[in-house]
């Protein structure tokens, strides 16, 4: 007869491993992981070419968090290598740091114009600010300030969005333009958090040694359809919510992407990790991974990402489209798997339906075993 487990984990992607793991290593529960995928690891999987430069399927990477707990947490799994990403955008013809800062103006615009917009954003603003282009465009009382809000807005988010989400800026929520802000300073990284670093040995070994458990089983190519319901007795789901339900309340919309692989030369891969193209192409950016993985050869791997509409059932479903009409329709999701309280648990980027980069699914997972799981577990022992 096979064996029983205390908890079913669906999907072997952050949220689910750090979950698994803390129940088994930290409460001693004996856990099944299973994912649908041949690997663990979900999105953030990595692996190695023929010719041995490690890649990410998935699409780029780059671990950042403001978070010392997450940061701690993930380093009993791993040891860093410090990175620091960076960003350029194809705009008139020139390449520019992005998010748009102080020099991306000097590459744009004339030197004087230059220096009246910028000393304009600092009075404004302050230096070292910030702000999103919804913080900028809204500062339109001043000329100066309003033209550079519309040109950036134009030149740097508009089509982006366009071909990234199949809709207008506008329709979405306004976190998603916001997550990349206008720079007033040269600090050209893309990302501002406390801790930037990538995995030293690749996510693969990270996901690896957290898995790696007595009481933590994990079975791939596993669908949660194969599963017999006597085998466990509480589950954490974290693939798509609607999925679940069988989407019988309607499809959330999902986002996908195609990935186009290339081995180049190193002389024709990218000043930086990524150049963004936000004006041209049906495609949004190219990812040189040298720069990720600090590895070095004289070829390098990039890939290239195409925005596609998803359709369940044959296109992954990579991105949740955080919009009013989705969150009505997650809502009621979210109530249909309230009614489930205490039986099976959601979590994660596509069940909770929410645009979480690494480090929040691994903060998901911490605290759910924190807050409802060890309590649940508590509460049948007493
Ligand atoms: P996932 O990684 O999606 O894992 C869910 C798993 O569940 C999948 O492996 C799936 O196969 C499995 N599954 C679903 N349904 C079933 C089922 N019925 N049965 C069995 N298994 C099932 N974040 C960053 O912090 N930095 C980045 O640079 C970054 N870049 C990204 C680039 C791209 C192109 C994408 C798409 C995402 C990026 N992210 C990035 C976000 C990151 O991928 C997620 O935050 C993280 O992987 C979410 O982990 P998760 O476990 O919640 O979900
Ligand atoms: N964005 C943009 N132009 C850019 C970079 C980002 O318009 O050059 C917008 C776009 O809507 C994108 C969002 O900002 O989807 C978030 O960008 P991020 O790089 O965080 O997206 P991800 O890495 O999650 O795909």
């Amino acid at each position: 007869m096979s064996r029983r487990y205390d908890w079913l984990i669906v999907g072997a992607g952050f949220t689910g491993a750090t979950t698994a793991e803390r129940l088994a290593r930290g409460l001693g529960q004996r856990v099944l992981v299973i994912d649908r995928r041949d690997h663990p690891g979900g999105n953030a999987h990595d692996r190695r070419d023929e010719e041995g430069r490690l890649f990410h399927p998935y699409g780029p990477h780059i671990f950042h968090t403001n978070s010392g707990r997450i940061f701690d947490y993930l380093s009993g799994f791993t040891d860093w290598r410090p990175y620091f990403h960076r960003v350029r955008g194809h705009v008139d013809g020139r390449l520019v740091p992005v998010p748009f800062n102080l020099d991306s103006m000097r590459r744009l615009f004339p030197a004087a114009m230059a220096e009246r917009l910028s000393a304009r954003l600092i009075d404004v603003f302050g230096f070292g600010a910030r702000p999103t282009i919804a913080d900028l465009m809204a500062a339109s009382d001043d000329a100066d300030l309003r033209f550079l809000g519309d040109y950036v807005f134009d030149r740097v988010f508009a089509h982006y969005t366009r071909k990234q989400w199949g809709m207008e800026a506008g329709a979405l929520d306004p976190a998603v333009t916001g997550r990349v802000p206008v720079v007033v300073s040269r600090d050209d990284r893309y990302f501002s958090d406390r801790y930037q670093a990538m995995p030293r040995d690749g996510y693969a070994a990270l996901f690896d040694r957290m898995l790696d458990h007595p009481n933590i089983h994990v079975s791939l190519n596993t669908d949660l359809a194969e599963v017999e319901p006597g085998r466990f007795d509480r589950m954490v789901y974290c693939g798509a919510l609607d999925d679940y339900f069988g989407r019988s309340a309607g499809d959330l919309p999902y986002r996908s992407l195609r990935f186009e692989h290339q081995v180049a030369p190193v002389a024709d891969g990218l000043p930086v990790g990524t150049v963004n193209y936000p004006n041209e192409f049906d495609f949004t950016r190219v990812t040189d991974f040298r720069h990720l993985t600090g590895e070095r050869a004289e070829t390098t791997r990039l890939v290239t990402e195409y925005p596609i509409p998803h359709t369940p059932g044959a296109t992954e479903a990579f991105y949740p489209i955080p919009s009013e009409a989705s969150r009505r329709l997650a809502d009621q999701y979210r109530a249909m798997a309230r009614d489930l309280e205490g039986r099976v648990w959601f979590a994660g980027r596509l069940a909770d339906y929410r645009y979480y980069n690494m480090d929040q699914a691994v903060g998901r997972g911490l605290s759910l075993v924190e807050k409802a799981l060890a309590p649940a577990i508590l509460k049948a022992a007493a």
